[in-house]
């Protein structure tokens, strides 16, 4: 989310129906997003569930996990159910207090005349669902601020009370940065994506100054967050992420999707710890929310966008292997202090591996940290390497 991602595509291959992925449908074409089913045990405060991290996601409901826990997944969804008792759990769910922030009118006003592109309700594009309004939710507390504006923890009024990140971006910001057509644009490819590890869009709507992003609910926050606050990750957990961000990769290639901004920064948690890839373009985020060397880090690019050569879905093979020697050593392969030097060592793909790393996750790292694209593993090899069986296995 750190920068404004490229995502190449070609919308009449996004024919989710193909899929051979979970696929999370809307309950009816006009419906509220999918219904979190929220079991939210004794007491009933916390709305964010620590669970046990890096395991694959695989259940749609909330489920109770210990005391106050909610795990949520989008993968899969009760298709056409009448509202059940869902509701009142999701009701007794703290969504936390509302700062005000919305309600604030400091930005410049740009209607949907000047920038037609920002004319964005949920049924104006190819898949039509109700029309949604700022006043349809109950707003809870911030959950972070992006370059274009807030998100929010909110709750839908209307039973079953769904749980979901509400995004602000605010217009005249998208209009200065030249932005809103490619933010319609991303909004129509993340619609259609379907898949446990891609954070799900359920919906959108705009108001004369802002658009808002119906986003799934991210309970766990941020990977990057975590990667800061534990310093590196456990081999076992390591594999795991690297296995969940490989499938959501293969889908997304699959749907012509291409990614190019794969790090942590972008890389959010769901309630159950499984990962959910973000920001298909539109999110940028505030500089200093970031770690300070972010601003134009090259430390995920591949050698041919170093070399300024044309790429396509191999950056996201070699994003993984980056992403991968980062989740077990705390710091990417290639990071220099002098952004030159650090260009200059992915050219050449020069890198070490520490010594505390296994032979067989070298094995994987170093097949994906190819300078010729075409050589990089596959995708669905990289999910069943040795390394990544291992400890899939040890479950
Ligand atoms: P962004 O504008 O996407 O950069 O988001 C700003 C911050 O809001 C992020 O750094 C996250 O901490 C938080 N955030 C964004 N989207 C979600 C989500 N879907 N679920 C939970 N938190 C989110």
């Amino acid at each position: 989310m750190a920068s404004v991602t490229g995502l190449t595509h070609k919308f009449t291959s996004l024919d989710i129906s193909k899929s051979n992925e979970p696929v999370a449908k809307l309950p009816t074409k006009f419906a509220a997003p999918n219904v979190p089913r929220p079991k939210v045990t004794s007491k009933p405060t916390v709305p964010v569930g620590y669970s046990k991290l890096g395991s694959k996601a695989s259940s749609s409901s909330l489920k109770t996990q210990g005391t106050s826990k909610l795990i949520y997944d989008s993968a899969k969804t009760e298709k056409s159910k009448p509202p059940n008792p869902a509701h009142k759990r999701s009701e007794s769910v703290d969504i936390g207090s509302y700062d005000g922030g919305l309600d604030s009118d400091t930005h410049e006003h740009v209607s949907s005349e000047d920038a037609p592109d920002l004319a964005l309700d949920s049924s104006t594009l190819s898949t039509p669902t109700r029309t949604w309004s700022l006043h349809d939710f109950d707003v809870g507390r911030p959950l972070g601020k992006g370059k274009y504006g807030r998100v929010y923890m909110v709750r839908t009024k209307a039973p079953p009370r769904y749980i979901l990140a509400l995004k602000t971006l605010y217009k005249a910001e998208l209009v200065k940065d030249c932005n809103e057509r490619q933010l319609r644009r991303e909004i129509e490819i993340q619609m259609h994506l379907r898949h446990p590890n891609v954070l799900r869009l359920y919906g959108y709507f705009h108001d004369s100054q802002r658009v808002f992003l119906m986003l799934e609910f991210a309970g766990q926050g941020e990977l990057y967050r975590q990667l800061l606050k534990q310093g590196r990750f456990t081999p076992r957990r390591s594999a795991s992420y690297a296995y969940q961000v490989a499938d959501a990769l293969s889908y997304l290639h699959s749907k012509s999707c291409i990614h190019r901004d794969i790090k942590p920064e972008n890389i959010l948690i769901g309630l159950n710890g499984e990962l959910k890839i973000a920001d298909f373009g539109w999110s940028v985020h505030a500089p200093g929310d970031r770690r300070k060397t972010l601003c134009g880090t090259p430390d995920y690019l591949p050698p041919e966008m170093v070399l300024r050569k044309e790429h396509g879905k191999f950056v996201d093979h070699w994003a993984l292997g980056v992403l991968t020697y980062e989740f077990l050593h705390g710091s990417p392969p290639f990071e220099d202090k002098n952004r030159q030097n650090s260009m200059r060592k992915i050219a050449r793909v020069e890198f070490k591996f520490p010594n505390t790393f296994e032979e067989d996750a070298k094995d994987l790292i170093g097949k994906l940290l190819r300078f010729e694209p075409e050589e990089r593993l596959p995708l669905t090899e990289v999910m069943v390497h040795p390394w990544i069986v291992k400890y899939r296995n040890k479950n």
